[in-house]
């Protein structure tokens, strides 16, 4: 018998086999509204200037490719902190902050669930109804029973404000809280400043311990104002972490930047925060990846290339919102029998449209266009001239 002869298939990612469908699909008009990337007018993934300019010269430099320190290249590090806490933060002054280079988003969120595992071995984790799907199955891949708070409310396409309060206050003392920052995935439902502030205070008195996850810095209201929260919470005098990822903000997918940063109580903390943090990426992956985060840090870190990428990373934020605003107003003019305003108040890449599964599947077997089965769409996946014939589907299958 072989060693594997029991193995079962494992299930196959819902959004990945929505691509291999899309791609084997061969009529001329499909499109695929169930990614998570951005794309551009011409409907491909930028490579933005910035990074361009930033990898010319680092390859210019001919630089060596050693080994980088466990928590990443310094000058990222750094430069992660400022746009997460702000340039005149006091946490930062007082060196209260530690943040560890990560691979991607993802890899952030793992280094942060081993380490809290470390600390609070028995708590719950609790993640919004519906969140980010791999969510759930990486604080459980660390150990930790998942279960969800309400967050969306299908019936407003807005917030279920006061269920998530309840949850939030319902939950054991010292749980762990995992709050999307901005541009929340997979509703593009955010909270007000108000609704974080009430966020901030059920979450003080049970002791809890937030984990922001921002996906999405910049592609919501802008770099400073998407980071709200985490600039709320930074007042608090709370501890907690946060997962931050430049994937999307910096179109750079595959190169997995990201960081993980973890606000303490006091600069003698952090260093020995830091050295937990560190034994647990030593333990997984040793050291992070030197290109795609000498390449963010370069841009952050010089004047002129960091004003092309806020400027580009504002296209980008303008296009998505020129196209929420479309696809309500060319909904609207085919005579669909739904208000989709609510498309248009949704921030960052994703929008709960609402589509039934039903709906979505004669979308794709009558029209070739794929969503996914939750009603979820990539408005970033649409451009002035796949828009018509999306809005007219949508239309037609209502
Ligand atoms: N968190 C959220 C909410 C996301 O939507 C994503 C990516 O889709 C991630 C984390 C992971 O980001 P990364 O691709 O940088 O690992």
């Amino acid at each position: 018998m072989s060693l594997f002869s029991a193995v079962e298939m494992a299930p196959r990612d819902p959004i990945l086999g929505l691509t291999e469908a899309f791609n084997a699909d061969t009529r001329p008009t499909k499109v695929n509204l169930g990614v998570g990337v951005y794309y551009n007018e011409e409907g491909r993934i930028p490579l933005l200037r910035a990074v361009e300019e930033a990898e010319k010269a680092r390859i210019a430099a001919h630089a060596p490719r050693g080994y980088l320190p466990i928590e990443g290249i310094g000058a990222y590090d750094q430069a992660v902190q400022k746009l997460l806490f702000g340039n005149d933060s006091a946490l930062l002054a007082d060196g209260r902050v530690v943040t560890a280079q990560a691979l991607g988003g993802t890899g952030a969120l793992k280094v942060g669930a081993d380490f809290l595992k470390r600390l609070l071995p028995d708590a719950v984790v609790a993640i919004s109804d519906p969140s980010w799907e791999n969510h759930r199955a990486l604080f459980e891949s660390a150990g930790f029973r998942v279960q969800s708070y309400r967050y969306y409310d299908a019936a407003s396409h807005g917030l279920n404000r006061a269920g998530m309060l309840e949850d939030i206050k319902a939950l054991p003392a010292r749980s762990i809280v995992l709050l999307h920052a901005c541009c929340h995935n997979p509703t593009g439902v955010d909270l007000s400043a108000d609704d974080w502030k009430r966020v901030l205070e059920a979450v003080r008195e049970g002791g809890h311990v937030p984990f922001l996850d921002i996906a999405y810095q910049g592609f919501g209201d802008g770099i400073e104002e998407d980071a709200e929260a985490v600039r709320l919470f930074a007042e608090s005098g709370l501890p907690f972490f946060v997962s931050s990822s430049f994937s999307k903000s910096f179109s750079l997918y595959g190169e997995r930047v990201g960081a993980l940063s973890i606000v303490t109580a006091s600069k003698d903390e952090a260093a020995r925060v830091l050295s937990q943090v560190k034994r647990v990426i030593r333990t997984n992956y040793s050291n992070p990846p030197t290109h795609g985060a000498s390449v963010v840090a370069s841009v952050l870190n010089s004047p002129e290339l960091r004003a092309l990428w806020e400027a580009e990373l504002a296209g980008m934020r303008g296009r998505i919102r020129s196209m929420r605003q479309a696809l309500v107003e060319q909904l609207a003019a085919q005579g669909a029998k739904r208000d989709f305003a609510f498309v248009a108040q949704q921030r960052g890449m994703f929008s709960y449209s609402g589509l039934s599964a039903e709906q979505v599947e004669r979308l794709r077997s009558e029209f070739g266009i794929y969503a996914v089965a939750t009603g979820r769409i990539c408005v970033a996946a649409l451009n002035s001239r796949n828009l018509a014939s999306v809005t007219q589907a949508i239309a037609q299958v209502l």
